[in-house]
């Protein structure tokens, strides 16, 4: 396995940046950057920046294939978690009164 990969943004050979120009004087190209693995990085094949070598790229990847990405798995209805609101008085710094609210999150699979 090698120890990098190649942006998977479609536009990265296009931006104008000194670290993408390869070739000599007459023959220059901007090429796709290399992602080396690092520590950071490391092997983790769900660190996105593994694929990625900016946001930006990674924006425009998801906005080029974002109908075959959705079609993986596809959300056909709403999901929900079941929460409790709870109102508490309370009093600030200054011993003003004030209303907080908290969401709880409920265990109904009986935890
Ligand atoms: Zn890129």
């Amino acid at each position: 396995m090698s120890n990098y990969n190649w942006c998977h943004g479609p536009s990265c050979h296009k931006s104008h940046t000194q670290d993408r120009i390869r070739g000599v004087k007459g023959s220059k190209v901007l090429r796709t950057k290399k992602i080396k693995h690092s520590d950071w990085n490391s092997q983790d094949r769900y660190n996105m920046f593994n694929y990625f070598c900016s946001q930006n790229c990674l924006m425009n990847y998801i906005s080029k294939h974002l109908q075959s990405i959705t079609a993986i798995a596809p959300r056909t209805e709403a999901l929900e978690t079941p929460i409790d609101v709870v109102k508490e008085q309370k009093t600030d710094y200054f011993d003003r009164p004030y209303t907080s609210t908290r969401i709880i999150t409920v265990d109904n699979n009986g935890g």
